[in-house]
């Protein structure tokens, strides 16, 4: 519920330049407005599912982001319901963008290749079609190794960045120099998952295992498990079991019941079974680094 102390959903990821979101809550582009996330370079966004509380702010973006004069095409994903919205609101409200929005509707685990990053959905356990999304970036460059490449006599220049691109090259002596002389593959792309709303999920697809940082629902403490399982939302306790389960290295809570008088509660008890825990809270950054 919108409360000026209690936040709905709405997530950036920010990389190379390119905003991300995930969810749009009521009020989610005034907060865009506030912590300066530019609208323009918002070129995806992907909404989990139908319930208000996860779609309210997001045609306000939409009309914004073409007031701000982006003309780039935008790519939405969510359930087939999302279309629908978007179209009866342009209907009935009158407006008009001036870009495409290229929707994708999603209906099982899939990977979508969107240029700096991939993104992998998955079904989870809602009381509507709702969907978990896997942002990894896409590393292109191999690892370089410069001692190598100066043993071999590859002179530092224009030929390294070849290599480091994955193309062979032919010395001037004739000598040609492989990839794999003087590098490794390129290093696994960092990754973020966005898991809510949802009961617990037991498998997903691989590429969600070993995530540098999820972030899951964890809507009641343990001992309300049973209206847990009612609503179709998770626990603290299970969201941990998860983070455990994906052999995630952190993870943030988000998505609280207002019972509680501070979702810290919620994260002690998650601590329990996985130590690097925190929850979200409006206005937060977390840096995801090497
Ligand atoms: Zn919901
Ligand atoms: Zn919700």
């Amino acid at each position: 519920m919108p409360d000026p102390g209690f936040p709905v959903p709405g997530f950036i990821i920010k990389h190379q330049g390119e905003n991300y979101l995930f969810d749009a809550g009521e009020n989610s582009q005034t907060k865009l407005a506030r912590y300066g996330i530019s609208r323009v370079k918002l070129n995806n966004i992907f909404i989990s599912h139908m319930h208000g509380d996860h779609t309210l702010g997001l045609p306000g973006i939409l009309i914004r982001r073409g007031q701000e004069g982006s003309r780039q095409p935008l790519n939405l994903f969510g359930p087939q319901k999302l279309d629908k919205y978007i179209r009866a609101t342009q209907r009935y409200l009158s407006y008009r963008l001036h870009y495409r929005i290229n929707f994708t509707e999603l209906k099982d685990s899939e990977t979508y290749d969107l240029g700096k990053i991939k993104m992998t959905s998955c079904r989870l356990d809602h009381r509507l079609p709702t969907f978990g999304f896997l942002l990894q970036e896409v590393k292109n460059k191999r690892k370089f190794y410069p001692e190598k490449a100066l043993k071999l006599g590859v002179p530092q220049g224009p030929l390294w960045g070849k290599l480091q691109n994955n193309l062979s090259v032919v010395l001037e002596d004739g000598r040609p120099i492989n990839p794999p002389d003087v590098s490794d593959p390129p290093p696994r792309g960092k990754t973020v998952a966005y898991i809510t709303d949802t009961r617990p999920v037991a498998e997903f697809p691989r590429e969600f295992y070993n995530v540098d940082l999820l972030i899951h629902e964890a809507m009641f403490l343990h001992n309300d498990r049973a209206e847990a399982r009612q609503k179709y939302h998770s626990t603290a306790r299970e969201a941990a079991l998860v983070a455990n389960h994906l052999n995630a290295s952190k993870l943030l809570l988000t998505h609280f019941s207002r019972r509680y008088d501070s979702p810290g509660v919620l994260s002690e008890e998650a601590a329990d079974i996985f130590p690097n825990v925190d929850w979200a809270q409006t206005g937060m950054e977390l840096k995801i680094t090497s």
